[in-house]
């Protein structure tokens, strides 16, 4: 722990930065340090790790303002997680879901929304990553993602207190998670209700705290579930998996798990939209004279003629050859985008025949340089005038 590093710098944000400056960062260093884009790099499984750490706290607008508070302290993973329980923490034994107390520290919005803080909420959302690759991106596939979610306890039914005794009314708040405040405001006296702080908003008081959560009712946990990824999601795009997100808390639903797709670049296609394009190289030959080439493509190679006379540049395309647009009907097509590669490395008898074919050949082989040089003729007549 002596050397963890700030989670602000971890994420090259500044203090300050907004949500969405932190959840863009993150998605650059997510995908940067990868370990199904790494494999084997210890060192970017490392910076994975402390990545996901980082923006596990920093997304989480309560635990972003318990980290400014408290730093590493106020927002320790092993945090009401059971195992050993290590004292220390100004926190331990709460809730995770803290976010109607801390609102009422750091000013936000608890008096305003007036919910009621011991009734039904759903779970905040969670997030994690999934690699997969051109082909399955653009046929879909079914892929296995892990993720950490936070859930009711088992071993206390998510109430927090140790198993055989039960929570009491809060006598603070007589159970309603909310007391009333009187405050003095330049229009007079105003009532507003906030949240209890001596049971937290829940209105209930654990006495003899579960051992298992340490009281806050829930744990959390590693899961792996498998999501059907659809055809034609394409890179940076997120996926939501509904309910697989952190617990909700009272009988509220669970949040949702958002996975971020990131694909693997392929070495010979390229995405542009729906469409799939490809550069293909054929010899000086192949395109002075036409060719049966070889091409290949999402559905394995297919012949094409490649007509007499093609030039470098001409595109040809392979219709329905491309990505199956995503939730909807009909697949993209392919191009493919011909350079005519220019004979290297000739030998006398290569260089011989070529000279040859020039000899042979005029003006009518080469219409684009004839044009060239009319052009440039009359240009320079025009200019002599
Ligand atoms: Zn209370
Ligand atoms: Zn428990």
């Amino acid at each position: 722990m002596a050397d963890k590093r700030d989670y602000y710098e971890v994420m090259g944000v500044p203090k300050n930065a907004p949500e969405d400056e932190i959840k863009k960062a993150y998605r650059k260093l997510a995908k940067k340090y990868h370990p199904d884009l790494n494999p084997g790099d210890k060192e970017a499984e490392q910076k994975f790790k402390e990545v996901n750490e980082a923006y596990e706290v920093l997304s989480d607008k309560d635990k972003r303002a318990r980290y400014d508070q408290f730093g590493f302290a106020g927002v320790d993973p092993n945090f009401g997680g059971g195992a050993g329980g290590a004292g220390g923490n100004p926190f331990q034994g709460m809730d995770f879901d803290m976010g109607d107390i801390f609102d009422s520290f750091f000013g936000g919005g608890f008096g305003r929304q007036s919910r009621r803080a011991n009734g039904p909420r759903r779970g905040s959302d969670t997030e994690t990553q999934v690699v997969i690759s051109f082909e399955e991106a653009a046929k879909g596939c079914k892929k296995e993602v892990s993720f950490t979610q936070v859930a009711a306890c088992k071993d206390c039914n998510g109430t927090g207190a140790e198993p055989g005794t039960s929570p009491k009314t809060c006598p603070q708040c007589g159970g309603s998670g909310q007391v009333r405040v009187s405050q003095r405001t330049p229009f007079g006296v105003v009532q507003t209700s906030r949240g209890c702080d001596r049971c937290g908003g829940t209105g209930k008081i654990v006495e003899k705290p579960c051992r298992h959560c340490g009281g806050s009712g829930r744990v959390r946990q590693n899961r792996k579930i498998e999501i059907t990824i659809p055809a034609g999601i394409d890179d940076d795009q997120v996926l939501n998996v509904s309910g697989h997100g952190n617990a909700g808390v009272n009988g509220g639903p669970n949040g949702d798990l958002h996975v971020f797709v990131s694909v693997r670049p392929h070495p010979i296609f390229e995405r542009r939209g729906n469409d799939v394009w490809c550069e293909m190289p054929i010899t000086f030959t192949q395109a002075a004279l036409g060719a049966d080439v070889t091409v290949p493509t999402l559905d394995g190679q297919v012949s094409y003629h490649v007509h007499e006379g093609t030039q470098p540049g001409d595109i040809f395309k392979l219709r329905g050859k491309g990505i199956q647009s995503l939730g909807g009907r009909g697949r993209g097509d392919q191009y493919v985008q011909v350079t005519v590669e220019v004979p290297k490395n000739l030998n006398q008898k290569q260089k011989e025949l070529l000279q040859a074919l020039d000899k042979a050949g005029d003006d009518r082989n080469y219409q684009k340089r004839r044009s060239f040089f009319e052009k440039m003729r009359s240009w320079n007549d025009k200019r002599q005038k």
